[in-house]
């Protein structure tokens, strides 16, 4: 016992607490879900209004995931397209994810909202970087309201900007960090639906924002082979790291996974914004699926508008001829006839 104790101080032997302890340490430099700052995904998000001149809902809803993490949705009266922007508060920076499809402060008062949400008062106010998942007008409107306000660096959303800005060596490869101070985002490019698309895991929260690359709607793909390689390389990032949302840019499914008619302003029985690390696992599969025009798999409803509407301009060039040909094979047979008639 007393050569136990000895070599106890001398550090030899751990004791229990102290092996404890060195176990705690081990998984602690591994991530795993119990490093993750917990947040709340218990929202139920405005669904607009079969008559949107009654709607009375706020232009801008704000959900508080937690208190350094922000979820704005515009109004689906506002805007058809209702899309999801995200702020992420750090200690030296904050970041906003796309900046909406309005550009109007007074229909759409986002600036505003943003700089509510932003600790500090005056001169003293948090700095603020503004990024986009990808160049359409919906994720990007909102810009001007930014342009002019002081601490704040709008990244441009054409693909020169992009690629510049996160300086990846072999783009669409790699994955580049934004630091806020104590929270690291990782900025991984995943083109496909555009060739400026960029996904963001946020280090702090485990939080996958996944613009339109992965969401709760038609997944538009306009580049096959592009969106699959994006979807194998975040399959292969997300791997051995924890995911606790994937968080996306746009609602148009109801709870059955139903999609809402195109440019619905109105979504009862809404299906919920967050899908999960399985979902992002299974989209390789699913693309690879992918006939190029419209398929279904799953919960994933794939289209490319581009191919559907040239196939469909070729259908119809293919119709209009068939049934000129069919005419004009008619109108002969009737001449035919009558000139027949007239011999006899
Ligand atoms: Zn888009
Ligand atoms: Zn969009």
């Amino acid at each position: 016992m007393a050569l136990e104790n000895y070599l106890r101080q001398r550090r030899s032997i751990p004791s229990a607490p102290l092996l404890l302890l060195a176990l705690g340490a081990l998984f602690a430099s591994t991530p795993g879900w119990s490093q993750l700052i917990p947040g709340s995904m218990d929202v139920h998000w405005n669904e607009g209004s079969p008559d949107c001149a009654k709607n009375q809902q706020a232009p801008l809803q704000v959900h508080a995931y937690n208190s350094q993490t922000f979820i704005l949705r515009e109004n689906l009266c506002r805007t058809f397209e209702a899309p999801f922007l995200y702020l992420l508060v750090g200690s030296a920076k904050a970041l906003l994810v796309d900046t909406g499809d309005v550009a109007d402060p007074k229909t759409m008062p986002l600036a505003d909202t943003v700089a509510s949400l932003l600790p500090g008062e005056g001169p003293a106010k948090l700095p603020l970087l503004v990024v986009h998942t990808h160049r359409h007008l919906d994720h990007r409107a909102g810009d001007a309201q930014f342009a002019k306000l002081p601490k704040v660096q709008v990244v441009g959303f054409d693909i020169d900007s992009v690629r510049s800005f996160y300086n990846l060596a072999d783009w669409p490869n790699g994955v580049a960090q934004i630091n806020l101070g104590d929270r690291i985002v990782d900025a991984i490019p995943t083109p496909g639906h555009n060739e400026t698309e960029i996904s963001f895991y946020d280090r702090n929260t485990g939080l996958f924002l996944s613009g339109d690359f992965l969401l709760p709607a038609r997944l538009l793909i306009d580049n096959t082979r592009a969106d699959l390689a994006s979807a194998q390389r975040v399959a292969a990032f997300v791997k051995n790291r924890p995911v606790s949302f994937v968080l996306g840019g746009h609602i148009e499914q109801n709870s059955a996974g139903d999609l809402f008619r195109w440019e619905s302003q109105y979504h009862p029985r809404e299906h919920v914004l967050q899908m999960s690390k399985d979902d992002l696992l299974s989209l390789p599969a699913a693309i690879r699926s992918f006939n190029g025009f419209y398929t279904v798999r799953g919960k994933f409803t794939m289209e490319n508008s581009i191919h559907i509407l040239i196939a469909s301009a070729v259908l119809a060039v293919a119709a209009i001829f068939v049934l000129s040909w069919l005419l004009v094979r008619y109108l002969r047979r009737r001449k035919l006839q009558t000139a027949t008639q007239e011999d006899g």
